[in-house]
C-alpha cells in the first residue's frame, strides 16, 4: 500500500467528527437515560447500565463511520475480526462507562477540589472563553506530551504503558485500552495543573469528549496524513508509527492532538509509508487477562533483573 495521502478532507472531517461527538454527549446521554428510566432500572446500577449502553451506543456510531471510511480507502478491515479487538471493546466498556474511575477519581478529584483551593492562581479567569478553550487545548495538550514522554522513560510508568502497546490488531477501540493503575496516575498528573489553573470541571470536560474521538480516529486505519499540516496536528498515519513493532520508531510521535511538539522537541518521524505491523517484540498480550497481568510481569523482571545488576557489581567491588 502506497503513501496514499488523503490531505485536508481528512483534517476537516477529523474536527467535524470531534464536534458532532461532542455536541452529542449530552443529547444521547439523555435519550438513554430516558430508555432506562422507562424499562425501570433504578440507583447505582441504574448509572452504570447508562454509562455502558451510552459507551456501546458511541462506539457502534464510531465503528459504522470509521469501518465505512477505511473500507471506502482500501485499508485492512481485518483488525475488526480479530481476538484482540473483543479485547478492547472489554477495555472500551469498562474505560468509557466510567467503571475504573467511579470508585477513586471522583472521590480524589473532590479532595482535591477542596484541598487545592489556597493554591489556586484562577490565571485564565479573565480570558473570554474560546481563547481559554484553545488555551487549555493547548496545555492539556503541551502536558500530555511531556507525561507520555515520562510513561515511556520511567520504567514503573512503562511496565503500565504496555498494556496500550501489546495490541497487534490496532483500532479505534484501543485508545481506552488503559490499565487502570496508568489511569489513575494519569488523572492525578493531569487534574492537579488543571485545578491549581483554575480550570473547573465544566471546562475541561467538554475538551476531554473532543480529545477522546481525535484520538479514536488516530487509531483507526485511515490514510491521513493532513497533508503540510502533519507537522502541527497528530493524524492517523502520524499516531500509528507510535504503535509501530520496528525499532526506530520506538519512542517516538508521543503527541496527542499538536504534532508540533514532537516536531520542536526532535521526537518525530518524518513522514514515511504507514507501518504494518504494530505491538511490541518480546511483550505479548494473546488473552484478555494477560493484558491485565502484563504490567506486573514486566515489573518482575525489569526488578529482578536490576537486583542481579545490582548483586554482580557487588561482586565486582568485592573482589
Ligand atoms: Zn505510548
Ligand atoms: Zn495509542
Amino acid at each position: 500500500m502506497g503513501l496514499r495521502e488523503a490531505k485536508l478532507p481528512g483534517f476537516i472531517l477529523t474536527i467535524a467528527l470531534s464536534l458532532l461527538f461532542t455536541l452529542r454527549s449530552e443529547a444521547l446521554g439523555m435519550f438513554w437515560q430516558e430508555l432506562l428510566v422507562w424499562f425501570g432500572a433504578s440507583g447505582r446500577l441504574h448509572h452504570v447500565a447508562m454509562n455502558i449502553s451510552r459507551a456501546f451506543a458511541m462506539a457502534l456510531v464510531l465503528f459504522i463511520v470509521l469501518y465505512y471510511l477505511e473500507l471506502r480507502y482500501g485499508v485492512p478491515t481485518n483488525q475488526y475480526r480479530t481476538r484482540g479487538f473483543l479485547h478492547d471493546i472489554f477495555w472500551w466498556l469498562w474505560t468509557s462507562s466510567g467503571l475504573n474511575r467511579i470508585i477513586f477519581t471522583s472521590a480524589v478529584v473532590g479532595f482535591l477540589t477542596a484541598n487545592l483551593s489556597p493554591y489556586k492562581l484562577n490565571l485564565l479567569d479573565r480570558v473570554s472563553a474560546i481563547p481559554r478553550y484553545i488555551l487549555y487545548f493547548v496545555v492539556i495538550d503541551f502536558l500530555v506530551y511531556w507525561v507520555h514522554r515520562w510513561r515511556h522513560a520511567n520504567r514503573f510508568m512503562w511496565a503500565f504503558h504496555t498494556t496500550h502497546h501489546s495490541q497487534e490488531q490496532l483500532s479505534f477501540l484501543t485508545v481506552l485500552r488503559i490499565h487502570p493503575v496508568e489511569f489513575i496516575f494519569n488523572d492525578l498528573i493531569m487534574i492537579v495543573p488543571l485545578l491549581v489553573v483554575g480550570a473547573p470541571p465544566q471546562s475541561w470536560l467538554p475538551l476531554y469528549y473532543a480529545r477522546v474521538i481525535i484520538e479514536d480516529i488516530q487509531h483507526s486505519h485511515l490514510p491521513w496524513t493532513f497533508g503540510p499540516l502533519y507537522y502541527v496536528f497528530v493524524s492517523p498515519v502520524f499516531h500509528s508509527f507510535h504503535h509501530s513493532i520496528r525499532p526506530e520508531h520506538h519512542d517516538r510521535n508521543f503527541a496527542v492532538a499538536l504534532s508540533l511538539w514532537d516536531f520542536t522537541f526532535g521526537t518525530a518521524v518524518a513522514r514515511e509509508q504507514r507501518p504494518s505491523e504494530y505491538g511490541l517484540a518480546d511483550i505479548k498480550t494473546p488473552t484478555l487477562m494477560s493484558s491485565l497481568v502484563v504490567p506486573f510481569r514486566v515489573l518482575r523482571q525489569t526488578y529482578s533483573l536490576r537486583a542481579q545488576r545490582q548483586r554482580s557489581g557487588a561482586r565486582q567491588v568485592v573482589r
